[in-house]
This record gives C-alpha cells, structure tokens and sequence, in this order.
C-alpha cells in the first residue's frame, strides 16, 4: 500500500493525428525518467495531461468536453495536476487558454514537454522560463538521457507499431489548414537523433516504424547537402529488429522519383503512399495554395504506379471548401473515380481561426450540402474498394501482427490493407502468411497458413532493458 502510493501515476488523453501520439509517447518516457508511472485509468493519476487536436472543430470540441471532465476531478482532487499540451496550445495560445481554463497548471506547445518538466522539478519560479529554455536546448543537443525516447513500461513489449516524427512543424500554408500556425514553422530532426529513437524502440519490441511529418517527403530540405527520406529510409532499414516501414504524409509536390525507387527497392520499406490530393478541382485547388494541378496529380499517380507497379496509394479529400460549386465538386468525384485510389481520408471543411480561408473565405456551402457531397465520395470509395480488395482473394498475404480484436487477431499487409484471422497462438508482433477468404472495402479476414517471424517474448521483467533486448536477439536468431 506504501509502494503504491509513493509513486506517483500519470494518465495522458491523446486524440488527432500520428504525430501527437508520438508527442504523447516522448512525454511520457520522460515522466518516466522522472519516476512516474502510466495508468490507464485517469481518477487514479496523480497527473493528467491532455494531447489536443484542432485540424477540425469537432477534435476542438472533444478537448474542450474532457477539459470540463478533468476539472470536475480537481474540484473534487485539487492537488491533482493538469497539463494540457498539442495543437489547442500551440506557439501562442497558452494566456488565453489560462484566462478560459485556470484549473490547468502548464502547458505546452506540442512535441515540446519542457515546460512540464521543469514544472515537476519544482521550477515554478522567476527562474522557470530559463529551466524550459535549458530543457529545450538539451533536448536539441541530443544530449537525451537513456530512458528517454522508450516505451512506458506498461507499453513495453506489447507495441508493436511505433511513430516516429521526421519532420515538425509546417511551413506550406495551405488556406485551410490551421496546422502551421499551432506547430511553427517546418524543421527536420537529426538522422542520428532518429536513428537512436528507433533503436532503442526496437531493443523493446517494437517491429513497425511510422516516419512523421506533415510534408515527410520534404525531409532534410533544411540541411546542407542532400541527405533526404530516401537516405534515411535506407539508414532505418538497417536497424536491427525492425521488420516494417512506413511513412506519412506525402505532399504532391515533393515525391521524387528517387523516394519511390527506394520504397520499391528497400525490402523493409512498405510499399504504400500517402499523397493527399484534397480537391479535383484546380480553381479549388488554387483557392486551397495546393500548389499542382488536377493535371499534374494525375500525372503524379501514373508516375507512382510506373516506378512502383505493386503499391497501393491514400488520399485526403476535403468537400465543401469555401466558393466550391457542384460542378465543382463533381471534378473531385470524377478525378476520384478515374484515379481509383485505395483509400480515402474524407473531411467536410471546418472553419479554422486564424487560417487564410478563415480571414477570406466565407465558410459558403451549407452543411447539408457538405454532408451530401461526403456520402457521395463515401459511397464511391466503397464500390471502388470492395471490387479492387477482391485482387486478395484466395491470395496469401503477409500480416504483421498487432493485437487480439474481439477474438480475432488482427494485423495489416504491407499494401497496408487491415486483416483479422482466428489462431490460439500467441502471435502478437509475429510476421505470418494468411489466406484470405473474405474482402470487403475496409478490411479482410482470412486463416493462417503459417508463421514466418515468432511473436515477441513474453518480458517476464521489465525493467532491465538491456536484459529484454537479448531476449528479443535470442527470439529472432531462433527464428
Ligand atoms: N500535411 C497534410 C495534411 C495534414 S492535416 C497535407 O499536406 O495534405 C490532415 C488532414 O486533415 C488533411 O489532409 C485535410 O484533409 C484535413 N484537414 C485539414 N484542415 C482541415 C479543415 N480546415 N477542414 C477539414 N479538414 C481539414
């Protein structure tokens, strides 16, 4: 009862994109290293903290709902301690959100938890901004500590999918994207950095790697000389214990030749892209600052499935833009229909504070408009989708793994399709071969046919790293 209450426990509340999740996973190694432990469950945490997202005024509205919730626990609990930290906090917003939310003890800007820290280090002083200052530098030099950068122990050996951010920050101003004035301007993490966050992820199971960034093809447009993600993604694939790659979010314009020639050729590398078209329309696509064409989309996707004949490519579309007109719309539909992509992110545009399209742009097309623009892209995806899945049919597929759902494993191809099949074996992180016998437009199933790469360990102990990671060599050089 003693031990339980000594150590203090933290609960973090993650919504949006990949990216905060990472955000989340880097705070909480470090809430680590300062001796707090995880807990799923938030009445019992010492600390909570929220990860937010505004992309959308619903993700908006779910922070502000669980924000009301928090605060009703510290009225009951009021030495309880609360961080909010992500998009709703961004650069600058934190005097505002003071005034509206004073329960809030710190907050933070996102992937920047320094001033948390220096909070629980007891630096609540006229000192304070310069302990967040010599946080943030040390963080900068890579003069990270060992904990750093790891799995909450309560996480480790059961993830097995990993994000890693490549790129923070954005700096393209889309008009209707609030994402640069929350997370500043575009800047890429060392490769050294990157290469060491992901060994140590991989000393502790984890198998799959997700390179972040707003515009990940962009990666390394800021250092001298012409180290890029094709370079890097080479660098990865070196990285002992890690079976899969993947990277996330393209942008258009900056997917090279030489990108999808070492996604074709590197074996780690999935081959699947993520190239957010947003619009068909090319007055809607100026309105946007995309910065191509529907033409030059178009040509983009030829290019990708001529270098890159067996992949699979997603898409982002937003509908009910300021100014878009049916016919409009209908361009995005058609582009859609001839493009056949393998999936599609759909958004009904959201108003944004602070955005261009938000100062310029009157938010036009009625609600009831957006939502019928919506269900007709929804309803064409999925008649695209369910005659493209049947190409699995009866075909084996590698399956990575991840968890058990609803009894059922369930795991994703490297095309990055999601599949569920039956097994009494522990298979969790294992790479296997399964027969597919059912598709549908989101999802397979099929049975196992047989396992290529064991499950991971089971970690009887956890807390000595360096023992886990020769378990995990044993495990892969039994294999
Ligand atoms: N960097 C990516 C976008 C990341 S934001 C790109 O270059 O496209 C993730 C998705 O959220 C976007 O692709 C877009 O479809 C959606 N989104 C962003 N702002 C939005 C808004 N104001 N309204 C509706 N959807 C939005």
């Amino acid at each position: 009862m003693n031990t339980a209450m000594s150590i203090k426990k933290y609960n973090i509340w993650t919504i949006g994109c990949q990216m905060n999740e990472a955000d989340s996973r880097h705070l909480g190694s470090q809430l680590e290293s300062l001796g707090y432990a995880m807990t799923e469950e938030v009445t019992e945490a010492d600390l909570v903290v929220l990860n937010t997202c505004v992309v959308r005024q619903s993700a908006e509205d779910r922070a502000i709902g669980r924000l009301g919730y928090v605060s009703s626990l510290k009225k009951k609990r009021p030495d309880l301690k609360v961080g909010l930290m992500g998009c709703m906090v961004g650069m600058r917003e934190a005097p505002r959100l003071k005034k509206e939310f004073p329960f809030v003890d710190v907050f933070m800007p996102p992937s920047d938890p320094a001033p948390l820290l220096s909070y629980l280090q007891g630096e609540d002083n006229e000192d304070a901004e310069a302990k967040v200052e010599e946080i943030r530098r040390k963080n900068e030099q890579n003069a990270i500590q060992d904990e750093e950068y790891i799995l909450p122990a309560l996480r480790r050996n059961d993830t097995i999918q990993a994000n890693v951010p490549i790129v923070l920050g954005c700096s393209h101003a889309c008009t209707f994207c609030v994402i640069p004035y929350r997370r500043g301007p575009e800047r890429s993490r060392r490769p050294g950095e990157i290469i060491q966050e992901i060994r140590k992820l991989a000393e502790q199971g984890v198998r799959e790697i997700m390179l972040l960034g707003q515009i990940v093809d962009r990666y390394g447009t800021d250092f001298e000389g012409d180290y890029g993600l094709a370079e890097l993604l080479t660098d990865v694939s070196e990285v002992e214990g890690i079976l899969r790659i993947r990277y996330l979010t393209g942008h258009p314009n900056y997917m090279t030749d030489r990108i999808i020639e070492v996604t074709r050729d590197l074996p780690k590398v999935m081959p699947h892209f993520e190239l957010p078209v947003q619009a068909g329309n090319n007055k809607v696509l100026e309105d946007m600052r995309r910065g191509y064409t529907r033409e030059e989309f178009r040509m983009l996707i030829e290019r990708v499935r001529r270098i890159c004949p067996d992949s699979t490519i997603n898409t982002d579309i937003i509908v009910g833009f300021p100014g878009e007109t049916a016919e409009e719309f209908q361009d995005t539909y058609d582009l859609l229909a001839e493009l056949e992509l393998d999936k599609v992110h759909l958004a009904k545009y959201s108003e944004r504070p602070k955005t261009i399209a938000a100062r310029k742009m009157p938010d036009d097309v009625s609600e009831e408009e957006k939502e019928r623009r919506r269900l007709l892209i929804d309803g064409l995806v999925d008649e695209i989708l369910t005659r493209k899945n049947q190409r699995w049919m009866d075909q084996d597929v590698e399956v990575l793994v991840e968890s058990r759902h609803k009894g059922k494993w369930r795991g994703r191809t490297p095309h990055n399709r999601l599949v569920f099949f039956e097994s009494d074996q522990d298979l969790a992180g294992a790479l296997v071969d399964v027969k597919i016998h059912y598709t549908s437009p989101y999802s397979m199933q099929g049975d196992l046919v047989k396992v290529n790469v064991p499950a991971l360990p089971k970690a009887p102990n956890l807390s000595t790293i360096p023992m886990f990671h020769r378990s995990l060599k044993e495990n892969l050089s039994q294999s």
